[in-house]
């Protein structure tokens, strides 16, 4: 049996309702994460422009569930607290914390404990009120339910930054073993199509996002990848998001194995590679199941699997050529084009100076047709600079 809480303060509920809200993810792998600790269970660091972290007040408006999906902290029947905040205490809650310095933004989510579209109207409220009443400019992501009508949606993206819903999974067969009574294409796919759609009439600020759980459905990483760049390069998607599953204690899912934390970095990072890198999903490296190496990541063993394509002459690379390069990112393949003709490259030093990760490229280049080779050591490593400047 669910527990209510008699006439909780907002300070309890809000220990509550952000512990429901920690499984939504929103922007990085929780390998790298584990530097940048939810503080209070319900202060989420985003990664924003350049590196820089931006606390969120990350919290749910209600954890009361009418759904029953089997991985999920908020599920019909679980036994543990249930609390709601109305609006105006959600709303003034947050402005507290926000002039008080602690967060400089709000991540808005929900359960669905009544009509999606009531529950909804509830969220926006709440955030209208943040800016309407409180005169809040800063950063708005707002969650939408499955199930949202397009005009209440269009009202959301007048008041919120980014609008974003849960697919969950790649199809409805995988989303069938996650969420019983969840319609993949009638209801979730539907939903960000309409978010798209309001998006491309008037484009919100941080773009439309969505989730993916990782792990428990047996999808693969290809079926994954093929999704995200469907969705990017079809609704224009800012971000997807993938959430390593964490089985939880009462549910359904209580005994199955963790999401491996290796599993969600490399999917993070092959993501990167088709929204910045120019890749396509079929050419990622995939094992015989489609799953992407845990032991190096995904470029590089793109690289390892097209010999051919290596060494790359650094003098006379095109832009392209040299972001294919392990070790050269766009920031540092740009640097080399600008700077070769002017300055030349100045050896393994100059590349360095650049921003390459030279014990890496070294492998797969020539300086002026010299080519310098280190001994490979253990690739299980995360390039967290990859990540540092992506925006929330
Ligand atoms: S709809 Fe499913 S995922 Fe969403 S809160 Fe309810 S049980 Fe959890």
């Amino acid at each position: 049996m669910a527990v209510y809480i008699k006439k909780p303060e907002p300070s309890q509920k809000l220990r509550v309702l952000g512990v429901g809200a920690k499984f939504d993810v929103s922007g990085y792998p929780s390998l790298l994460s584990a530097k940048r600790k939810m503080r209070f269970g319900f202060i989420y660091p985003a990664v924003g422009k350049g590196g820089r972290l931006i606390p969120l007040l990350k919290v749910l408006q209600s954890n009361a569930c009418m759904g029953n999906c089997y991985y999920c902290a908020n599920r019909q029947g679980r036994d543990f607290r249930r609390v709601k905040f109305s609006p105006s205490e959600m709303a003034k809650l947050f402005i507290r914390y926000y002039e008080g310095g602690v967060v400089k933004g709000l991540f808005l989510s929900s359960a669905i404990s009544a009509r999606p579209t009531q529950v909804e109207e509830e969220m926006l409220e709440t955030v209208r009120l943040v800016r309407e009443k409180y005169g809040f400019r800063g950063y708005v992501h707002l969650k939408i339910l499955p199930g949202t009508e397009e005009d209440l949606i269009a009202e959301a993206a007048k008041f919120a930054d980014r609008l974003s819903i849960n697919l969950e999974a790649p199809n409805q067969t995988y989303l069938s073993r996650l969420s019983p009574f969840k319609d993949y294409s009638g209801q979730l796919l539907r939903g960000l199509e309409r978010i798209a759609r309001v998006h491309r009439e008037s484009p919100l600020k941080a773009g439309v996002t969505t989730q993916l759980v990782v792990g428990p459905s047996g999808e693969s990483d290809r079926e994954l990848m093929e999704l995200s760049h469907k969705l990017y390069k079809g609704l224009g998607l800012w971000r997807v998001y993938y959430s390593g599953f964490t089985p939880l204690k009462d549910t359904p899912f209580e005994g199955l194995p963790p999401c491996s934390k290796w599993r969600e970095a490399r999917l993070y990072q092959a993501d990167f590679l088709l929204r910045r890198y120019g890749f396509t999903p079929s050419e990622l490296p995939y094992d015989g199941e489609g799953n992407l190496p845990q032991d190096m990541d995904p470029k590089l063993g793109w690289a390892l699997a097209h010999p051919e394509r290596f060494p790359v002459e650094v003098e006379t690379a095109s832009f392209e050529e040299l972001l294919r390069v392990p070790g050269i990112g766009r920031i540092s393949a740009q640097r080399i084009v600008n700077l070769r003709r002017k300055e030349g490259i100045g050896g393994l030093e100059g590349l360095k100076r650049m921003g390459a990760v030279v014990k890496r490229a070294r492998n797969f280049i020539t300086i002026k047709g010299k080519f310098s080779p280190s001994p490979q050591k253990g690739e299980k490593e995360v390039d967290e600079q990859l990540f540092l400047w992506e925006e929330l």
